[in-house]
């Protein structure tokens, strides 16, 4: 390789997408004491029960004697005389998540956020507002940050039923100037239908193109559910084979064991070639905010010795998050069209 065909290599490697999958995990991480109101976010069992369904769904008299919500959709969806139930279902839970307040210091979904830049993607299963609560307040910080998509929707996501437009729930059409209506959220059932809803088919076409491309991939609190099985396959055609793989990157934030990980994601990672870290701030988010795709490369392809200079860290204040920012901008915009960023190193 000549040396120009070298940094044009290196410049292109350095600017492809890097994909972060967040799963209920992330949201229990961004607000281990509760929101802004102490008020938990949580789809595991006793759910039903904290949105005054308990009695509704005993009276329905399901074959189910589970109070997990998966459990108790899957039922109602297959059974024509729930219908009713189902709404009901579906409007407490809007009316649940849609009370959920981001805290008013810097969350780990703001320093997600942050980190990433408008190259980048991060896609959420979870219904709950404080990702887009988030965005609300950085995009004050800079403009240049990730795309978005929404995976089983979202209850602060609207979209326009005649046209092919979604965003903030009280914004309006860009075609037809009517107010967005709430999207579809998706429920954990077994047939999904991604494809049925054309806001969500577009949410998935996103990450799809950018998966397709991404450098790195980070899963973030997303345990792959078996019942989520044509979620897993559409991710798995766009990374495609793990031997075309090899210079990529997987990184898991999670709580679970390692073990159970590889086995969720065994299609997705290259034998050695997976990070495992049991909190944001200790990956690559957390440690090179926007240079994570840089340093992945100054690391591997030049096997330099990088060093986590400008970071996030916990209980960082709007003042230092906001500084440490506007210094990583201010070296992105500096930089010329055939230049690349680096990452210092020992
Ligand atoms: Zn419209």
């Amino acid at each position: 390789m000549t040396p120009e065909k070298a940094k044009e290599f290196q410049r292109i490697m350095k600017n492809r997408p890097h994909v972060v999958i967040l799963g209920a995990g992330a949201t229990v991480a961004a607000i281990p004491n509760g929101d802004k109101n102490g008020k938990k976010s949580s789809v595991m069992d006793g759910f039903i029960e904290k949105l005054g369904m308990t009695q509704i769904i005993q009276d329905a008299g399901l074959k189910t004697k589970s109070s997990n919500l998966e459990d108790i959709y899957t039922e109602l969806h297959e059974r024509d005389d729930c219908n009713e139930i189902r709404s009901l279902l579906d409007q407490r839970i809007r009316g649940y998540f849609s009370a959920i307040e981001i805290p008013d210091e810097p969350n780990i979904y703001d320093l997600l956020l942050l980190s990433l830049r408008k190259k980048d993607l991060v896609g959420t299963f979870n219904w709950d507002p404080l990702l887009l609560q988030a965005y609300q307040r950085v995009s004050k910080i800079t403009k240049d940050l990730p795309d978005l998509a929404f995976l089983h929707g979202n209850v602060l996501v609207g979209c326009c039923p005649d046209h092919k437009y979604g965003g903030i729930i009280y914004a309006k059409c860009p075609q037809c100037g009517n107010y967005f209506q709430p999207g579809r959220l998706l429920y954990p059932i077994r047939e999904k239908n991604y494809a049925e809803d054309p806001y969500i088919k577009d949410n998935w076409n996103a990450i799809r193109n950018r998966l397709r491309s991404a450098y790195l991939v980070t899963i973030f609190g997303y345990s792959a559910p078996k019942t989520d099985s044509e979620a897993i396959a559409l991710m798995k055609e766009a990374w495609g084979s793990v031997d075309d793989r090899n210079l990529e990157d997987f990184e898991f934030i999670d709580i679970r064991s390692e073990d159970e990980l590889t086995d969720s994601w065994s299609d997705f990672v290259h034998s050695h070639h997976y990070e495992v870290h049991s909190s944001f701030f200790a990956s690559s988010l957390g440690k090179h905010p926007r240079r994570t795709t840089v340093e992945l490369f100054d690391r591997t392809m030049e096997c330099k010795f990088t060093r986590a200079t400008r970071k996030f860290e916990p209980d960082m204040d709007w003042i230092k998050v906001k500084k440490l920012v506007e210094v990583l901008v201010k070296e992105e915009v500096e930089i010329g069209d055939d230049e690349f960023l680096s990452i210092e190193s020992a």
